[in-house]
């Protein structure tokens, strides 16, 4: 019966590899969630009839503990607050590594080189998401925390951790081991501190691709092949993905990956005079200007998410193509709202016709033939400091150009900035009306006047 854990195992990785797969695609990702569980469930139940338990105790109160926490996050935490969930399971992962490496070199591997790449990947994964969610969660600043001397202190701090490790495969002395947890999980802070706000999309996927390949390396270190290959797809997906974001935000992947590369520049964040006044609109006339309008472009943002406006925009644009023959398309930035995929998956929800969402660069030349950019919620996606201010902690991102709309609408409680803390000098501009107010209740009054309208 020898062969039978390795085979569950191998049948369980493949589960996990049709499950990425059915995750790829909206209509197929339901499918591949069941798959990613049926996976998850066989390798549990191989393990814990292997002869790797023998006492089913502790095993199980820890499944039961960690299944009632995720089961209450899956049912508690708001759409809007998965990405510093999706941050903080991301961390766990890179903790369970770390004390997974630690628990061997404590039992005598001699695994030593396996068990230190397990502890040091998974050491910056954790302390690097612990920060992540905290500043997504909004306990510290979004901002970029830079000071003096940082660059030289990471990189001094890096070459006495290779140093420690080095002596730690060479002695195997378990107390160089702790220090080089500690040390790693101080570079796991310093390396996330410096991001700021607009970058967290490319440190979240770099972190969990991080955790992934953490996972590969105690897998080595525990001869155990369901976790090489489990580690290897999220490592590998999470790389991809990292890069996918690197390129929608116009970035150099190894800076990010040494850290600090979205340090905001001195007075950056504002580039408004102080004397400018916004013009505002109310829903009613922005309901007639749209019901008289050829083309519409609705641009989705963080704020939809917040006020769950996703159903009745979509009754919006049903109402403007139906009974007004306007020509409605939605465009997403590849970072819109706080997590990759956000808008796509609310605008699924609501269903919203595939067909008639774009992203970034099938739709920005669109907009110099459209008679309305509707922005909804959406603010650093469509701020134009990205293409003109250097010194902008966004310059280099590329964004919606809804500036060329003839009318844009910006639907937003406020002129506050965005997640970047970068002013947007569009809300100042002659074509653009605020209609401030929640997103939700803004855009049911339009489709209210709409109605009226008819
Ligand atoms: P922004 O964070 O730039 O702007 C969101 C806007 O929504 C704010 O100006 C806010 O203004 C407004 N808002 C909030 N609640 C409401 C509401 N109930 N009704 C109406 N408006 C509301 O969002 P974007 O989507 O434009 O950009 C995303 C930002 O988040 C980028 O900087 C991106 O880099 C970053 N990010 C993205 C991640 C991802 O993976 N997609 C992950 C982490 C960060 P006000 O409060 O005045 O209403």
């Amino acid at each position: 019966m020898s062969w039978l854990l390795p085979l569950s195992y191998i049948l369980s990785g493949s589960l996990f590899i049709f499950s990425i797969r059915g995750l790829a695609s909206p209509q197929t990702a339901r499918g591949g969630n069941l798959l990613g569980m049926l996976g998850m469930i066989l390798a549990i139940a191989a393990t814990m009839f292997s002869p790797l338990v023998s006492d089913w105790l502790l095993p199980f109160g820890v499944i039961l503990l960690g299944g009632m926490v995720g089961t209450y996050s899956a049912l508690k935490v708001k759409m809007t607050s998965l990405p510093q969930m999706v941050a903080a399971f991301n961390g766990l992962g890179g903790l369970s590594s770390v004390f997974v490496a630690l628990a061997e070199i404590i039992s005598g591997s001699r695994a030593y080189l396996d068990n230190s790449i397990g502890l040091i990947i998974g050491a910056v994964a954790f302390s690097g998401s612990m920060v992540a969610f905290a500043k997504l969660q909004g306990l510290i600043s979004a901002k970029a925390l830079v000071f003096k001397g940082q660059q030289f202190l990471n990189l001094v701090l890096a070459v006495a951790m290779f140093g420690l490790c080095g002596y730690f495969i060479w002695s195997g002395d378990l107390e160089i081991f702790y220090y080089l947890a500690a040390l790693t999980i101080l570079l796991g802070v310093l390396l996330i501190l410096p991001i700021g706000g607009a970058d967290m999309p490319v440190v979240i996927s770099i972190l969990n691709a991080y955790s992934g390949w953490a996972a590969v390396g105690i897998g080595f270190s525990l001869n155990n092949v369901l976790l090489i290959i489990v580690g290897a797809i999220v490592g590998a997906s999470g790389a991809i993905l990292s890069y996918i974001m690197v390129k929608a935000m116009n970035r150099s992947l190894l800076s990010v990956m040494l850290g600090g590369f979205g340090a905001e520049k001195q007075g950056s964040t504002s580039a408004l005079g102080q004397d400018k006044t916004a013009r505002s609109g109310n829903p009613q006339d922005a309901a007639f200007i749209m019901e008289n309008a050829n083309k519409v472009i609705i641009v989705p943002g963080y704020g939809m998410a917040v006020a769950q406006a996703q159903h009745i925009l979509k009754e919006m644009a049903d109402d403007l193509h139906k009974s007004y023959g306007v020509e409605v398309k939605f465009a997403i930035h590849p970072v819109a709202g706080r997590m990759p995929g956000h808008m796509n998956v609310l605008l699924a929800e609501a269903n919203v016709p595939y067909e008639d969402v774009f992203e970034l660069e099938e739709i920005n030349r669109e907009f110099a033939t459209a008679d309305v950019a509707y922005v909804i919620g959406a603010n650093d996606v469509t701020n134009p400091l990205a293409k003109t201010d250097p010194g902008s902690p966004i310059y280099g991102m590329p964004v919606l150009d809804v500036e060329k709309a003839k009318t844009v609408f910006f639907v937003l409680r406020s002129l506050n900035s965005g997640y970047s803390g970068v002013e947007n000098p569009l809300f100042f501009a002659e074509n653009t009306i605020m209609l401030y107010g929640d997103a939700k209740k803004v855009t049911e009054e339009i489709v209210a006047a709409l109605e009226q309208n008819k």
